[in-house]
């Protein structure tokens, strides 16, 4: 993995540069204003692959819990000597739950069955694991349905090495059900009904991603929710269920950087028979006379394609193939010649699927924070 320091020039592109002092501030940001509203922050590292250098940015602006929905990623942040509280963000695999009770503090679930082998792999080893039961408040992607709250929560409670935590709910990301005070406010009141039913505490009402910190700006989250989880807006400043960007972080963190290798004028229609293109589709095009393309080093093989947008909003991404990511470049007000690099900013996935490639070097840039793990 390339380090910091150098000019892009001297690394083989595609090239991400990740500015780890943007991450660090955007983290800041964020815990400030949630601790303001009484809510604490669970770093999310499934955005980055958990890659250690944006861990440590993410610890040095404030974050003092991790989580990631990868137990790979988890164990790989537990051997890189990460010690902060880890919580598991996706339902664990009853096959797997040995790891999680060995590496994990905390994970969500919503199947008994798993809770209970958790139980039983905690006793095994000793330990307490901790539950956030995930309630589905309508966006129908994990959780409990909320009438089976209560009888769940029973069951829970009868298991020696497993302790409930608190409540979690996750919005945006299959129905596109936007965080609200309904949605949010019948989690709190699920959790006061627990609290009364059984007489304990829950410590943890986690109210969501990304997505919910809009409502803690407007001052319109419902009291009780105390806890998000949050990846997309430290690491690219964005809300993409509000389809926004967050007018008060940094949206350039990282930026990937790609080599032209052919620059032509070439007609805007294809010149034959058309039939399927490699991926199986019939392309269409329509004719808008000759315009100037660029060829760029990178293509379907290398990282989610619709996930990358040119920087210079003159530039067209006309299409990929596995290899070979093609711009009209006509409309550009400078001349681009082949060895020149274009800059893309990334989507959240093109963001996932960057720093998992193989195929892209990481340049690290905006200071070293690695001596301030613990
Ligand atoms: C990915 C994920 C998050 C983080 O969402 P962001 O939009 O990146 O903030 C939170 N909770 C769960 C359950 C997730 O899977």
């Amino acid at each position: 993995m390339a380090k910091g320091g150098n000019s892009l020039r001297e690394q083989e592109s595609p090239v991400l540069k990740i500015d780890l002092l943007k991450v660090r501030n955007n983290a800041a940001k964020i815990v400030d204003k949630c601790k303001n509203a009484g809510i604490s922050v669970l770093g999310v590292t499934k955005g980055f692959n958990a890659l250690p250098e944006i861990v440590v940015a993410m610890v040095a602006g404030g974050i003092g819990a991790l989580t990631d929905s990868r137990m790979e990623n988890i164990m790989a942040m537990r051997k890189a000597g990460f010690k902060q509280p880890m919580t598991l963000l996706r339902i664990p695999r009853l096959s797997n739950v040995e790891n999680v009770i060995a590496y994990a503090n905390v994970s969500v679930n919503s199947e008994l069955a798993v809770i209970q082998a958790l139980s039983q792999a905690a006793k095994k080893q000793q330990k307490k694991h901790q539950i956030l039961l995930m309630v589905d408040v309508g966006d129908l992607r994990e959780g409990v349905m909320p009438s089976n709250v209560l009888s769940l929560v029973r069951q829970i409670i009868k298991l020696d090495s497993v302790e409930l935590i608190g409540l979690g709910t996750n919005m945006g990301c299959f129905g596109g059900v936007l965080p609200d005070c309904h949605n949010l406010g019948l989690l709190v009141e699920l959790g006061k009904l627990i609290e009364k039913e059984f007489t304990f505490r829950l410590n943890v009402i986690s109210g969501g991603g990304t997505s919910t910190l809009k409502l803690v700006e407007d001052e319109a989250i419902p009291p009780g929710i105390n806890q998000l989880r949050i990846g997309e807006g430290v690491l690219l400043g964005t809300d993409t269920t509000h389809g926004r960007a967050i007018p008060w972080l940094e949206q350039d963190a990282f930026r990937l950087f790609v080599e032209v290798i052919e620059v032509k004028a070439k007609p805007s229609v294809p010149i034959g028979n058309i039939g399927h293109d490699v991926f199986g589709q019939v392309p269409h095009f329509e004719d808008v006379g000759i315009r100037n393309r660029a060829i760029v080093a990178i293509g379907k093989q290398d990282v989610y394609i619709e996930g990358l947008m040119p920087v210079d909003r003159n530039i067209i991404v006309l299409g990929a193939s596995s290899d070979h990511l093609i711009l009209d470049i006509t409309d550009v007000g400078h001349r681009i010649q082949v060895g020149d690099l274009i800059e893309f900013s990334l989507s959240y996935s093109g963001l996932l699927l960057a720093c998992s490639s193989p195929y892209i070097t990481k340049v690290f840039a905006g200071g070293n924070y690695y001596d301030s793990t613990d």
